[in-house]
């Protein structure tokens, strides 16, 4: 499947209509994200968990459940029935699960508390399965069109846990489609994001800026990561990771794999920069030698840094991430050396 066709299609088809809720632009993330970090051949298909789609979909939500401002808490969906439970309210509700524990992450409260987690997914999964799985790959119109990602045919709005556990609470992308999803990304996630923007700011019909919107709805996770920050001065003998220089007072955690595309918040994927570094990296994927030093780091000492956090480290969802995105990438892509130096991607990778 040529993967700027697979875009073109599902730009079209998410144009269409008026969105009622912003899980289909979540659910579509979550399935690009799912993509990426477990890449296959270009012309197999790919198994993916509900329950994974619906993890990733907690996580988009968590930061964005929080108050914004005088605006409030931010409506993500047209309430029908006022005694309907949205996923906003599932994830509200684990974020005081997280509070009452000390914690602040949807990793940590993941790890602390597995049954309360589980019990909301399956809660997630259900939602998923019954609204934006269900209606994904068709119009609001009356002809459905044809299901182009996955078979769809077993799923309805008001599918059966019975039904659900007789597919394994899956859904089989067809072959060619996970790679074609991996390899337009870099075009479709910067697309479905500002529609999710665009969906809030109409959904809330309040004077709500585009700009500050967007980096409250995806900018978030910052304060969180620079916790981290002691640990990793340390361990990087006090040098920011890409260029060696001595840090001096003002330090940035980054997400070396960037958090735009696959948001890994793992001590894995975490490393401590000078502003002059971070500033100039932005979204660019690293050159290849950055990831194999990322990579190399022995688990031991990443845990060392993690574990008086209660903080994840990843490293398999970060190896597979960093194997899809640049599996992904286009031979001759700029990949970020340091500031205002690039190499150009040779369709390699050593790690
Ligand atoms: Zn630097």
């Amino acid at each position: 499947m040529d993967p700027l066709d697979l875009g073109a299609r599902l730009a079209q088809l998410l144009a269409t209509g008026r969105r009622v809720a912003t899980y289909k632009l979540a659910t579509l993330d979550a399935l690009i994200q799912h993509c990426l970090e477990n890449p296959v051949p270009d012309d197999a298909g790919l198994t993916v968990p509900i329950g994974d789609l619906a993890d990733r979909v907690v996580e988009a939500y968590w930061p964005q459940v929080r108050v914004f401002g005088e605006h409030g808490v931010l409506r993500q969906i047209q309430h029908t029935r006022p005694d309907a439970v949205s996923l906003l309210d599932v994830v509200r509700a684990l974020r005081g699960e997280a509070e009452q524990r000390g914690l602040s992450t949807a990793a940590q409260l993941r790890a602390a508390a597995p049954r309360e987690w589980s019990k909301a997914l399956r809660r997630v999964s259900t939602t998923l399965a019954r609204q934006p799985l269900f209606r994904l790959q068709k119009t609001g119109g009356r002809e459905p069109g044809v299901a182009f990602l996955y078979d769809d045919s077993w799923l309805s709005d008001d599918v059966t846990i019975t039904t659900l556990d007789a597919h394994d609470w899956s859904i089989e992308l067809l072959p060619g489609v996970p790679s074609a999803l991996a390899r337009v990304s870099s075009m479709l996630q910067p697309v479905v994001r500002q529609w999710w923007v665009e969906d809030v700011q109409r959904l809330n019909r309040d004077e709500l800026e585009l700009p500050d919107l967007h980096a409250f709805l995806f900018g978030a996770g910052r304060t969180a990561v620079d916790r981290l920050a002691p640990g990793l001065r340390e361990y990087q003998a006090n040098r920011c990771y890409y260029c060696h220089r001595t840090l001096i007072r003002e330090v940035h955690v980054d997400h070396v794999l960037p958090w735009s595309r696959v948001p890994l918040d793992g001590v894995r994927n975490l490393v401590l920069t000078d502003p002059r570094c971070n500033g100039d990296k932005l979204a660019t994927l690293p050159a290849v030698d950055h990831v194999r030093d990322l990579l190399a780091r022995p688990e031991a000492d990443l845990q060392t840094i993690a574990a008086p956090l209660r903080w994840p480290v990843e490293t398999a969802r970060v190896r597979g991430a960093a194997a899809g995105l640049y599996r992904a990438a286009t031979v001759g892509s700029p990949l970020w050396r340091e500031p205002g130096l690039y190499d150009f991607f040779d369709g390699h990778v050593a790690w």
